[in-house]
């Protein structure tokens, strides 16, 4: 008999974990950290072990991940996609590895980093990628293959694969990418995203793939669901032959048989993690052989086969000195956490972002308070909560005015962050330069914060433009600046002239426009000044341009200060011209393609290697930026809709006539 007390708290930490899983799973938004959502999954489980009775299909003890989102068309997994058991310590490990030697003395095990991102399934019919889906509940999953379309390293066509085949593999957001990402976020008054798996989940399952393509994702391939050819044995083989075929496959894997060697190499992999462009949150160790894997079998959840050791993230306890406000770029003011000095994942963390206003009053924090520090994929430093309250301590308050130049800042509606709204303000000024000479943008290099700094000060230089009249007299007149300074800083000046006009549509810094928008941009006007009278119809040919960006590109050359500022620029002798080699030697480079109906002789899969090979791409939807749209047979809604719109319909005849046709004055 259970007793009352028991099962309400059974029942109200049930009611918590589905509420959690929901936000974690199906809206990428997660309210707790991932080890106190652990230690309820524990609690649970350990009720359950008690009372069996209590424990349903439904307990989230046997269920995998969330509900599938109607918003994408759902995809029935053939294979189930399972989640994996989880430990937290050595012994655990050792139990596992002893249960599975005990009834096989010959087992190898294979360790493999365990990445944090979120786990797809990806099919390919004779090598080409038709389809890729989330895992969802692990039964039914959501499909993403457009946006899974634009992750660069996921192989669109394989070499020597089996006619059809699934993987599964894991989308993730290297840790540069969500640096750069969130630093962005934060600069434009936007909430950053809690951690990179929760970037990598909310940038794949995006309505419009376009913005998938923005977020620089990446992939890691680990597991072969089902093949409809086989010629390997164990799992390190299937690893090998995955490679062969043209996937990344999962980083440093080993294969390791004696239980001591596991548990240090466990060891290794844990002081390895802070080094590495990924974020891991554990290891996993597979059974190697594949036929005894079936002696092993599975529960509802995961495979008896494997395990997932997961690391503890380091946190440390340390004092808040205080909080102070920086001006960014576009004038939002961000306030940053001093803290006293502690070491936490390889390095000392002496400051942690705080993002804004709403973040310091959810942590109630006050200068003095003890706080608990960790890192953020192993990489951002950020508060996680107070520990205890400094005695009298007071409530910090973002300023009423703008820290650098005194003017009044202002919260706009809807937004979380306050901005300085002074165009003439010193610090956006500073921040604006230091953006322009940054590596991604003009690699002014020598040009950081200090001199920057100075050279704004004493009035020198105001806008990028005032960077190229700089001579080595003003440069040595500024104190601290030697000759050989000088002479380097006038040589980058020099050779940043010459640069790709990407860095320099970047390095302006117009709003929404990234690294690779302004790559995009470069590419497809060749020309500033093309780009400057360009239209936002013109600028949202491009893929995977929306209309805030368009309209924002658009805005910005609008002004009569860009104007003045490309003008001097342009006499200064900077580059204004892609460098780029163009790709137009791919007949169906820049070409969208919609594909509806029932082609003649090729099925979707060879229509799509075909558009692909060529340097086009496929879409699943008709939009004004579709190319063409390629119909066949019982062509449906898709068709009327490029009547509507005007785009060129060609059926498959006419389709190979063009490809064979440059292909063949192509050759001559
Ligand atoms: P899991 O993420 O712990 O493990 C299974 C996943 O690991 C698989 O889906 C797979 O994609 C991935 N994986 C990465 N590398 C792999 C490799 N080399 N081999 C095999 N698999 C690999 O399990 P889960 O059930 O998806 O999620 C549980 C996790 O989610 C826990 O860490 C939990 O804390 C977290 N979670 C957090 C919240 C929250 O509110 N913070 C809510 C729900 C779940």
């Amino acid at each position: 008999m259970v007793e009352a007390f028991l099962e309400r708290e059974y029942h109200e930490l049930r009611t918590q974990l589905e509420r959690h899983s929901r936000l974690y799973y199906e809206m990428d938004a997660p309210e707790i950290e991932d080890s106190e959502y652990d230690a309820m999954q524990r609690r649970l489980s350990a009720i359950e072990e008690e009372y069996p009775e209590l424990a349903d299909a439904d307990s989230p003890t046997r269920r995998v991940g969330g509900q599938a989102n109607a918003k994408f068309s759902p995809v029935r997994h053939a294979v189930p996609m399972e989640s994996l058991r989880d430990a937290f310590s050595k012994d655990e490990v050792q139990g596992f590895l002893q249960t599975v030697l005990n009834q096989f003395p010959d087992a190898g095990f294979v360790l493999e980093p365990k990445i944090d991102g979120l786990s797809v399934s990806l099919e390919y019919e004779n090598g080409v990628f038709v389809r890729g889906s989330t895992r969802g509940d692990g039964t039914v999953g959501e499909d993403v293959t457009e946006n899974l379309r634009t992750i660069a390293d996921l192989p669109k066509k394989l070499k020597n694969a089996p006619a059809s085949l699934e993987v599964r593999g894991e989308v993730y957001m290297p840790l540069s990418v969500f640096r750069r990402l969130t630093a962005e976020q934060t600069e434009q008054g936007e909430t950053p995203f809690k951690n990179p798996r929760n970037a990598a989940a909310g940038s794949l399952r995006q309505k419009d793939a376009a913005i998938t393509a923005q977020r620089g994702l990446s992939l890691f391939v680990f597991n072969v669901q089902q093949a409809a050819e086989v010629w390997w044995r164990t799992h390190s083989d299937s690893l090998e032959a995955l490679r062969d075929m043209g996937f990344p496959v999962v980083a440093f894997y080993q294969v390791l048989s004696a239980p001591d060697e596991i548990l240090a190499e466990l060891e290794h992999i844990g002081e390895k993690r802070v080094k590495l462009d990924f974020d891991m949150d554990g290891a996993v160790i597979k059974l190697n052989q594949l036929e005894e894997r079936r002696r092993f079998g599975s529960t509802a959840k995961y495979p008896k086969w494997a395990l997932a050791f997961k690391y503890p993230p380091e946190e440390k306890e340390t004092t808040l000195l205080d909080i102070t406000v920086q001006v960014g770029r576009t004038g939002v003011l961000t306030p940053t956490a001093v803290l006293e000095p502690v070491l936490l994942a390889g390095t000392t963390v002496a400051r942690a972002t705080l993002h804004n206003q709403d973040r310091i009053a959810d942590l109630g924090l006050c200068p003095g308070d003890r706080v608990l520090v960790r890192k953020a994929g192993e990489i951002i430093p950020e508060v996680l909560r107070v520990t205890v309250h400094a005695e009298g301590g007071s409530p910090f308050n973002m300023p009423e005015n703008c820290p650098s130049c005194g003017a009044a800042t202002l919260r706009e509606e809807g937004e979380a962050a306050l901005r300085c709204v002074n165009a003439a303000c010193p610090a956006q000024i500073v921040r604006h330069l230091v953006h322009f000479c940054s590596r991604p943008a003009m690699a002014l290099d020598g040009f950081g914060d200090a001199i920057i700094g100075k050279l704004v000060t004493e009035g020198i230089i105001k806008t990028p433009a005032d960077i190229y009249k700089l001579n080595k007299d003003k440069l040595i007149e500024l104190e601290k600046i030697a000759d050989t300074s000088a002479e380097n800083l006038l040589k980058s000046m020099e050779n940043s002239k010459k640069n790709d006009v990407a860095r320099l549509i970047f390095g302006l810094g117009i709003r929404h426009i990234g690294e690779k928008a302004a790559k995009a941009l470069a590419r497809h006007f060749d020309n500033l000044r093309a780009l400057t009278s360009a239209n936002i119809e013109q600028i949202l040919e491009i893929d995977g341009f929306g209309k805030v960006m368009a309209q924002s590109a658009v805005d910005f050359f609008a002004l009569k200060e860009t104007a003045e500022l490309l003008d001097l620029l342009e006499t200064a002798g900077v580059n204004f011209s892609s460098l780029e080699q163009n790709d137009e030697q791919s007949v169906l480079a820049k070409q969208t393609f919609v594909l509806t109906g029932t082609l003649p002789t090729l099925s979707r899969a060879e229509a799509t290697a075909i558009i692909e090979q060529h340097g086009g791409k496929v879409s699943s939807s008709v939009s004004k930026r579709t190319s063409f749209v390629l119909f066949g047979e019982d062509a449906g809604a898709k068709l009327t809709k490029a009547q509507k719109l005007g785009i060129p319909l060609i059926g498959e005849a006419e389709f190979l006539r063009r490809v064979n046709i440059q292909i063949d004055h192509m050759n001559g």
